[in-house]
């Protein structure tokens, strides 16, 4: 089964991914992971993105593209795959159904995760993650550990994205409505789409993604 999580910058797509990749072997595609990536290994699209992902805007539709299609060329994924991040244009959209098409692997779910602006705020501003292993932390609500390290691998390597600041989250909800949200149109007329609310805890909102993929 293949699905989307399709929603705005601080919704939770990326922790659920992880809950999903553990629980069923998944395969999480986050074109925002593949961009990251390529910024520390220094190659040259890595160089070319830096500034546009540290704004808040979205890279080009060539770049993200050719990334899933790159990964999608790999072979298929026996639990199947979770596009995090991606498509986040109408452009996207397109060639993401046609690569699919192209590849024989069918689009199974779409599912949108609401969550209000104010706790998207709250939660990107206040968020940190595991540089070793990932796992996200929320000053607030789940601070990084007394002692230093991480409670799931040890690491002492708290990290926080560029872009997670007021000036550029603001660039990256903008970029969302305008650019992404009409997706949710795109795949609510292709019968597609399954919203859920994402406000709820963590895992009320992994039962939510269970109930809407069985
Ligand atoms: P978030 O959902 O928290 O904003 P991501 O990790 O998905 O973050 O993406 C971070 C940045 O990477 C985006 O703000 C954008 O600059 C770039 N990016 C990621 N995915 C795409 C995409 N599909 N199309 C264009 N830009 C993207
Ligand atoms: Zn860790």
């Amino acid at each position: 089964m293949n699905i989307i999580l399709l929603g705005p910058p601080g919704a939770g797509k990326g922790t659920q991914a992880r809950k999903l990749v553990e629980e069923r072997g998944m395969m999480q595609l986050s074109t925002g992971d593949m961009l990251r990536a390529a910024r520390t290994s220094g190659t040259e699209m890595g160089k070319k993105v830096a500034d546009v992902m540290d704004r808040g805007d979205l890279v080009t539709d060539e770049i993200v593209i050719g990334l899933i299609r790159e990964q999608l060329e790999l072979g298929h994924a026996e639990g199947g795959y979770i596009f995090d991040g991606f498509p986040r244009t109408l452009k996207q959209a397109d060639a993401l159904g046609e690569l699919l098409v192209e590849m024989g692997e069918t689009l199974d779910r779409v599912i949108e995760m609401q969550v209000d602006d104010e706790a998207l705020i709250q939660r990107i501003t206040a968020r940190s993650t595991c540089g070793s292993c990932g796992e996200v932390y929320n000053d607030d609500t789940k601070p990084w550990p007394a002692d230093g390290k991480c409670a799931n691998c040890g690491s002492t390597d708290q990290t926080r994205r560029a872009d997670d600041n007021a000036e550029s989250l603001n660039t990256r909800l903008f970029a969302y409505y305008k650019q992404t949200s009409p997706l949710i149109g795109y795949y609510h007329a292709s019968r597609d789409l399954a919203s859920i609310d994402g406000l709820q805890s963590m895992d009320e909102v992994a039962q939510q993604i269970k109930d809407v993929m069985a």
